[in-house]
């Protein structure tokens, strides 16, 4: 079977780790790293003891009484993830980002074992170079990368080989199948169904029913081992985005046009390290409220990186903007360019 392998690379709970680095003696600590009133990550000693992401951090802390809180270090983290996707295209000649701290990456080969050394080679360096723990997953589909990856956790490497491919394609349970909400998963329990050879018995106009085709059409692809490999790209990134909160943990809360600027800066700063100046930028403002988000947008004839005049540009559409009290924001420099490509138009 000529068929590329992929790799699934996904740093393990990126946030504690990215904090752990420079705090060893929190290592066998429970810490959980927090974003305005949220656990945004929890490392393995807080995950035994219950805390996990998307918590109400007064709620770990009750489950959890010596827990570690620490606010997220949006700078570090992100300066991070920029460089674990170095590493990430640096060992792949493909790569879909998933997050910023998880990617598909396609390795060029249809050898297993060199599929395995490239995985070891992006593990040894993201410890060596960035110290954080990343585990790889590699299988013939997207499906069996991911679920190697949450196999190899934590910090390993797992290969899903055809042997376990063929028994999965039988006996994976379907909640393990992504993209399947809770009341889908409840109505194919009704019809039957827990684990993916259970769909053999389920006639198809019955299972489309019950989970509509297109959901169906991917569980047969599934089972049938035609599910999806292919990769995505993105062939050069053309936006980059910082994002923060309002409140943190442990700090006094921001002024909006404070975290305006603290995400303006660190974007920048991270435009200007990858050699590249934007002509865009869109502030995304989150609200109290769910309703939508707020969308900001800016754009200048001449590309820049220089956070000041992103930051003059947006001060006053920030002020003015409707909407409940701020949470967060987002801000992303977009049409970004390298800079050794803007031509010098000096006379
Ligand atoms: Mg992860």
């Amino acid at each position: 079977m000529a068929t590329t392998l992929l790799l699934h690379a996904d740093a393990d709970s990126f946030f504690a780790s990215v904090v752990l680095r420079h705090r060893p003696e929190l290592a066998t600590v429970p810490v959980a790293v927090v974003a305005h009133v949220f656990v945004a990550s929890a490392n393995y000693p807080a995950r035994d003891r219950g805390v996990r992401g998307g918590m109400l951090a007064q709620e770990a802390q009750r489950l959890c009484p010596e827990l570690v809180l620490i606010d997220v270090p949006r700078d570090e983290v992100e300066e991070v993830s920029d460089r674990l996707f170095d590493i990430f295209g640096a060992s792949a000649r493909t790569v879909e980002p998933g997050s910023m701290e998880e990617a598909f990456l396609d390795v060029g080969t249809d050898d297993w074992q060199i599929a395995i050394e490239a995985a070891r080679g992006l593990r040894a360096r993201a410890a060596r170079e960035l110290g954080i723990p990343v585990s790889v997953g590699i299988g013939r589909t997207k499906l069996m990368a991911k679920l190697a990856s949450r196999a190899a956790k934590p910090d390993g490497l797992h290969v899903i080989g055809l042997e376990e491919e063929l028994r999965l394609r039988e006996s994976l349970p379907i909640t393990d199948v992504w993209g399947l909400g809770a009341k889908t998963v409840e109505r194919l329990r009704l019809i039957g169904v827990a684990r993916m050879g259970d769909i053999d018995r389920v006639p198809r106009d019955e299972l489309q029913r019950v989970c509509g085709t297109t959901m169906a059409r991917r569980l047969w692809r599934i089972r049938d081992a035609t599910d999806d490999s292919v990769l995505h790209p993105i062939a050069s990134r053309t936006t980059l985005t910082s994002e923060g909160t309002i409140s943190g943990f442990n700090r006094r809360d921001w002024a909006p046009v404070e975290l305006m600027e603290a995400c303006i800066e660190r974007v920048c700063r991270r435009a200007e390290r990858a050699g590249l100046a934007a002509t865009g930028i869109t502030i995304t403002l989150r609200g109290e409220a769910s309703a939508s988000d707020v969308v900001l947008k800016h754009r200048v004839a001449d590309a820049t990186a220089d956070s000041s005049i992103w930051t003059e540009a947006m001060r006053e559409p920030l002020a003015s903007a409707p909407g409940s009290r701020l949470i967060g924001l987002r801000a992303t420099l977009t049409g970004l360019v390298p800079v050794d490509r803007i031509e010098q138009t000096l006379f």
